[in-house]
């Protein structure tokens, strides 16, 4: 991609945010000799130990203020923004008046890589589509690179790769707030749903802000959309005259598609039709959801040029990703379900419904507010019984009161240990929390490994 920023390399860049994208962006920089101005709102103090421990201290290159944003930071011929940036700085409108370039990492990253990029965006589901996409293109025989939001920053995967590679992307509203020539080579909108309104004035800043991903797309692109979400059918008719459209769905909607039909996954393209999947049982996650996040990631590896028997072995291949609905273990003939990366009422739905019989449903944390009320059926009809935790624990159990039985419990263990006992050989105990975790741990991730220590633990007494 032929660039002038980036071929005749910025003698000067500001990088704004010092988390794990901003650093890897002043990483590269540092390595083309330019001089690099770190500014993070973080104390001082915090900042050096990030410098520190990232190797970035000492040279004579690069410069950091903490503790704010200052104008300093319009001395820079490029400016970089971390995702977790707010956009409408004061000193990012100064910029713009100066005619400084501000860009996101996945903008910088798009810019220095030969291959082209797949592209994923929405609300629920990124992480688990942009994971059965990259296995689908590489079961298809593609170099593929998976980067973005599911924790690798761009830049750190992109200067090497030729032509002939492909970037699966999982994109944040946020980096596209910050984007300018980003085109992928295929771009989708898996879902668009309530979110993120600490951050957006109202719901269409946050819809508008994913829709930006498909900005530059021209008739050479695809932009890949969910059929079965009212929204994102009206952007299918929208963005119809300005690049190709493919939609997918949980059903046949019609015209050039990807859709579960029945028991499996099929395709129609360009006057052609047929399998991806013969049964979704093949598959070694489970649950409607994640069939759906397959017919997406199917749609992508379609437009992309994979070959569609080999994106179905892919798929099938995909192990899951650890605290989506990930065994943890088995005791007794009970089965023990990792769902910690559930914070809402919808992926509590998600998690019950993705098995054939009642589960035993450990959920709590903090509470976000969330409208447990609207689940009630599916918890009436897929959960044999409900064990509670955390400070939402009094909420939840007035709004599911007569649903099913209901236990509180203190404890993460305590409520492992009453799940076991609720459960017989056989059936399924799914920790979903549907609420934050920050009541009583340090983050999601934290709580499934507290979540799968527990689990260890129970093994390790009932084993004796
Ligand atoms: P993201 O990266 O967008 O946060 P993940 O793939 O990490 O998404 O999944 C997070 C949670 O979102 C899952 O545990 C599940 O509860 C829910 N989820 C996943 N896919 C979907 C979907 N297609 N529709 C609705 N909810 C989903």
């Amino acid at each position: 991609m032929s660039d002038d920023i980036i071929n005749n390399t910025p003698k000067s860049v500001a990088v704004i945010g010092a988390a794990k994208s901003g650093v890897a962006v002043a990483r590269y920089f540092l390595s083309r000799a330019s001089r690099v101005f770190i500014s993070d709102v973080c104390d001082r103090g915090r900042l050096d130990g990030i410098l520190r421990e990232n190797k970035l201290d000492g040279g004579d290159l690069l410069e950091s203020e903490a503790g704010g944003h200052t104008d300093k930071i319009l001395e820079s011929e490029l400016i970089i923004l971390s995702p977790g940036v707010r956009s409408d700085l004061d000193v990012l409108k100064s910029a713009a008046n100066k005619g400084i370039p501000v860009w996101s990492e996945m903008e910088l990253g798009y810019r220095v890589s030969a291959a082209p990029f797949l592209a994923v965006t929405g609300s629920s589901g990124k992480s688990t589509t942009v994971s059965l996409l990259a296995s689908a293109m590489k079961a298809a025989g593609f170099e593929t690179a998976l980067a973005g939001n599911i924790g690798t920053p761009v830049i750190e995967v992109t200067p090497p790769l030729s032509e002939k590679a492909v970037v699966v992307a999982e994109v944040s509203s946020f980096q596209l707030e910050a984007i300018d020539k980003f085109k992928p080579k295929v771009a989708a909108v898996i879902n668009l749903m309530k979110n993120h309104l600490d951050r957006y004035a109202c719901e269409d800043d946050y819809y508008n802000a994913k829709k930006l991903i498909a900005k530059n797309l021209t008739m050479s692109e695809y932009l890949v959309l969910n059929a079965d979400d009212s929204r994102l059918s009206r952007w299918a008719e929208e963005f119809k005259g300005q690049t190709k459209i493919f939609m997918f769905s949980s059903r046949d909607c019609g015209g050039d598609c990807v859709y579960l039909s029945g028991k499996g996954i099929n395709y129609r393209m360009n006057g052609k039709s047929g399998v991806i999947i013969e049964d979704t049982a093949a598959m070694r996650i489970a649950g409607r959801h994640n069939y759906i996040n397959a017919c997406a990631a199917a749609a992508v590896a379609l437009c992309a040029g994979a070959d569609p028997k080999l994106i179905g072995r892919g798929l099938c291949e995909f192990g899951g990703l650890p605290h989506r609905l990930e065994l943890v273990g088995e005791v007794g003939g009970v089965s023990f379900y990792n769902d910690s990366k559930s914070t809402t009422a919808e992926s509590i739905e998600c998690a019950v419904k993705a098995f054939g019989s009642k589960v035993v449903l450990i959920a709590g944390g903090k509470d976000k507010g969330c409208d447990f009320a609207s689940i009630v059926d599916s918890v009436r009809k897929n959960v044999k019984s409900i064990i509670l935790i955390g400070e939402a624990k009094e909420r939840m159990a007035a709004v599911w009161d007569g649903v099913a039985p209901i236990t509180k419990a203190a404890t993460l263990e305590e409520a492992v240990d009453i799940a076991f006992k609720n459960a017989v050989s056989g059936e399924q105990v799914v920790f979903s929390p549907g609420c934050s975790s920050f009541d009583m741990f340090r983050n999601f991730e934290h709580r499934g490994d507290m979540f799968r220590e527990t689990v260890n633990r129970l093994a390790s007494r009932k084993a004796y």
